[in-house]
């Protein structure tokens, strides 16, 4: 299925062009702080109810919402560096994530689609660019989960802008710091379920900057693939459900500028767009 948030954070199950608000079906007149979290962790129990009686709900054409990004208080988000040879050719760098592992990006910095990405004043001149990257969110709470049982952790599929702030000759933050400026994470639509993509390291993604393909690439690619991500980091910490991890970016990354509109689109998830401008 695809589950959404829209307007003001309600839940909404996606059906052909129509929104459905299936909240009120499953949280009994209280509005959760993470109403998509909290439908993540009743989600074996939800699932069947918002199937059998969706067409109850109160329901919009997409195009009459405001889509907000499918997660809005994950516990974290994970990245991974470097996950594509692609791109390690394209920035000329040693390692992948095989030896870089992760680095964490803050909650605050995600925005939904048709948001503004907003370039820092202060870093004016600086070089930011986009990078497409697929994104999935876990479902259940994981702990040293093997790579051949990752899928059962994995709820669903996302689309994620992990904007970046790059290093020049006079600064080198840590990527923490140059990848969570408010607005530097766009994800959407929404979250496509892992049962309606089974074979999720086919997934084509691509990304355009003002109509022009900048990015492409295929799941297949990754260096370190989705399920094997699952068992490193949950080697390192708890994963926990409405976690959000990113896979890393193909080759093609390029600055933005203040005007632009970018445009993630991924197959059998979706596609949603974000104007560029400057503080
Ligand atoms: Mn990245």
């Amino acid at each position: 299925m695809n589950i959404a948030l829209f307007n003001d954070f309600q839940l909404g199950f996606v059906k052909d062009d129509r929104i459905y608000e299936v909240g009120g079906l499953l949280f009994a007149g209280q509005q959760p702080i993470c109403p998509m979290i909290e439908f993540i962790r009743g989600y074996d129990r939800f699932k069947a109810v918002v199937e059998a009686r969706y067409s109850e709900c109160n329901s919009y054409a997409l195009d009459e919402v405001r889509l907000r990004q499918p997660v809005s208080h994950p516990g974290k988000i994970i990245a991974a560096p470097v996950n594509y040879l692609s791109h390690k050719k394209e920035m000329n760098v040693q390692h992948t994530a095989r030896g870089l592992g992760f680095f964490l990006k803050a909650g605050t910095s995600i925005i939904g689609p048709g948001d503004a990405i907003v370039l820092p004043a202060n870093k004016r001149g600086r070089r930011i660019d986009h990078e497409l990257e697929l994104a999935f969110v876990i479902g259940k709470r994981a702990k040293n989960v093997a790579a051949e049982d990752a899928h059962q952790y994995i709820f669903g599929f996302t689309g994620l802008n992990d904007v970046t702030l790059r290093p020049d000759e006079h600064n080198e933050e840590e990527r923490c710091l140059r990848k969570s400026f408010d607005t530097f994470t766009p994800m959407g639509p929404w979250i496509t379920t892992v049962e309606d993509i089974p074979d999720f390291n086919n997934i084509h993604m691509k990304l355009t900057v003002n109509g022009e393909v900048r990015q492409k690439a295929i799941a297949k690619d990754m260096v370190c693939g989705i399920a094997e991500l699952v068992e490193i980091y949950s080697r390192v910490m708890t994963l926990e459900p409405g976690d959000i991890i990113a896979t890393g970016t193909p080759d093609g990354v390029a600055p933005l500028h203040a005007g632009d509109v970018v445009k993630i689109d991924i197959e059998r998830v979706g596609a949603f767009a974000n104007s560029v401008t400057a503080e």
